[in-house]
């Protein structure tokens, strides 16, 4: 607290007094509209590029077929592979094929979702008090737009769960195993859908793209196809790509998977273990946080500044559902039971985790939508007056804050993120370093965010930008880095 005060004192005196004089106007000209994806690709970012395109299908892949073939070991297939054990082909072989039944679930499960995100419009937001459903707007584009969304994610999540229930306790249709029961094929059908996607997506970007002036073409295909050229690809007027893709069909399905995963467990041992409820809970809530803050999700770096490409679309049709879910299938396969301490502790880390991600994340909008007119701790919050100009040449003025979670260090949000991504792994014990790829998996993530993000903050704002860099000098961890 003592050291935010501190910080946020140092900005008010850093403040300029008017947003107007706070970026000279050639520097605003120089960045006019510059501050979205990049225009032009270096050797490194096309190099990472390249090695995701190449490797992530691998890495999905190897993940679930190290639980499938080797109880979850990462590193029994690569002595095997070394000592001639086994062959690529061989592993290959093993893992199980596409089906027409995972084909037929999963397209039951894609249809499923788009009729609940195109067909039924939100009617949660009439009666859940503080829940923004509905019609929202999103942030400005690059070129000066401003995108109307149906918010309706968290309705579907409800409707699809109350169904799962109904299913596994009254109907029986189907095995509350299903999901786990045929996860490989699965695997096979999500990649037909996330490369359907991608390459629809990228096609679409030359031929008929939503709106032309926030399309960005580098010249690079490869970096084209991964980043995506189109920024807002919508169907009609209201099929958004990033919305649907980024919240529907992968994060309402995480909640199931892990159903499922817990179901397996009760099938398999009779029990389902103290483990596998915590890691169902805190992800539970994460998700619910998810579809509870869709409106806001509209303001962040996937749906306000991300292109849509392979990143997003593949990224949110394979990547997500398969590694987001690695403790419970880790777990189907390892049923831990956690001594009290144990539990008690892991479930303390994810719970204050969520509580600094949601509290930063909060603090920001709230800070955002009243335009700094607002308590943040309790004391009206300071901050930094900033200028940008869109494409069309248009100025507008912004505010970044100093107080609160954002006057301690600048992405806290992401720290506690972090905590609760690695109480995910913790709840899994000590017994194989499989369950921990999320934690190394969001650290990565999350820092190239960091560096990503405060990229694009310097070149939309320029000179504020460094104030407030000057102002909140770390990024995660204050005093460390
Ligand atoms: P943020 O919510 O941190 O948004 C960053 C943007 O906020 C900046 O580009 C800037 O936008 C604005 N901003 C930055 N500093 C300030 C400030 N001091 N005051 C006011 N506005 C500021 O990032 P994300 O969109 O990446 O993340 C949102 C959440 O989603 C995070 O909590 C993150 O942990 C989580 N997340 C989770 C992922 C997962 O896979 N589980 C993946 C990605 C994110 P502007 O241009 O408007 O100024």
């Amino acid at each position: 607290m003592q050291m935010a005060s501190a910080l946020a004192m140092e900005a008010t005196r850093r403040r300029p007094k008017s947003s107007s004089n706070s970026l000279a106007p050639e520097v605003i000209e120089e960045h006019a509209g510059q501050w979205g994806r990049a225009w032009e690709v270096d050797w490194f970012s096309l190099s990472g590029v390249l090695l995701l395109l190449l490797t992530a299908p691998f890495q999905v892949f190897f993940f679930v077929m190290a639980c499938d073939q080797y109880q979850c070991s990462v590193t029994q297939p690569l002595v095997q592979l070394y000592s001639g054990e086994a062959t690529l082909s061989s592993i290959w072989a093993k893992a199980p094929s596409f089906s027409w039944t995972a084909a037929q679930i999963y397209t039951a499960w894609v249809s499923f979702q788009v009729v609940l995100y195109m067909c039924v419009p939100d009617v949660t937001h009439k009666f859940l008090p503080g829940y923004a459903g509905g019609v929202q707007e999103g942030a400005r584009t690059p070129a000066g737009l401003i995108n109307k969304y149906e918010i309706n994610g968290l309705q579907s999540w409800l409707i699809t769960h109350a169904l799962w229930y109904a299913n596994a306790h009254y109907f029986h249709w189907f095995s509350p195993t299903i999901i786990f029961d045929n996860w490989i094929p699965l695997l096979w059908c999500t990649n037909i859908l996330g490369y359907s996607v991608s390459f629809f997506a990228f096609i679409k970007a030359y031929l008929f793209p939503t709106n032309a002036e926030d399309c960005k073409f580098t010249g690079n295909v490869f970096y084209n196809f991964m980043m995506g050229i189109e920024f807002n690809p919508r169907i009609g007027k209201w099929f958004d790509f990033k919305l649907f893709f980024n919240g529907r069909p992968g994060i309402v399905a995480w909640t199931l998977i892990n159903l499922s995963y817990a179901a397996k467990q009760q099938e398999l041992y009779g029990h389902v273990t103290n483990s596998m409820i915590i890691v169902n809970v805190l992800q539970g809530i994460y998700v619910l946080d998810f579809f509870w803050n869709e409106a806001w999700y509209l303001k962040t770096i996937d749906i306000c500044h991300d292109h849509f490409g392979w990143y997003l679309g593949w990224g949110d049709c394979v990547w997500l559902p398969f590694l987001y879910t690695l403790q419970g299938l880790y777990l189907v396969y390892h049923p831990v039971q956690l001594s009290n301490a144990h539990a008690v502790a892991v479930l303390t880390l994810g719970l204050v985790g969520y509580y600094i991600f949601r509290s930063a994340n909060h603090q920001k909008d709230l800070f955002r939508r009243t335009e700094g007119k607002c308590s943040i701790w309790g004391k009206k919050p300071t901050f930094i007056e900033c200028a940008y100009r869109s494409a069309d040449g248009s100025l507008h003025h912004s505010k970044l804050m100093t107080s609160g979670f954002w006057g301690v260090a600048r992405h806290l949000n992401y720290t506690g993120d972090l905590m609760g991504s690695l109480a995910y792994c913790l709840a899994c014990g000590f017994g194989h370093v499989h369950p921990y790829f999320y934690i190394v998996y969001m650290t990565i993530l999350l820092v190239h965010r960091c560096v990503r993000d405060e990229h694009r903050c310097s070149s939309k704002y320029g000179k504020d930008w460094k104030r407030y860099t000057d102002a909140v000098p770390y990024r995660l961890l204050p005093g460390m880095f």
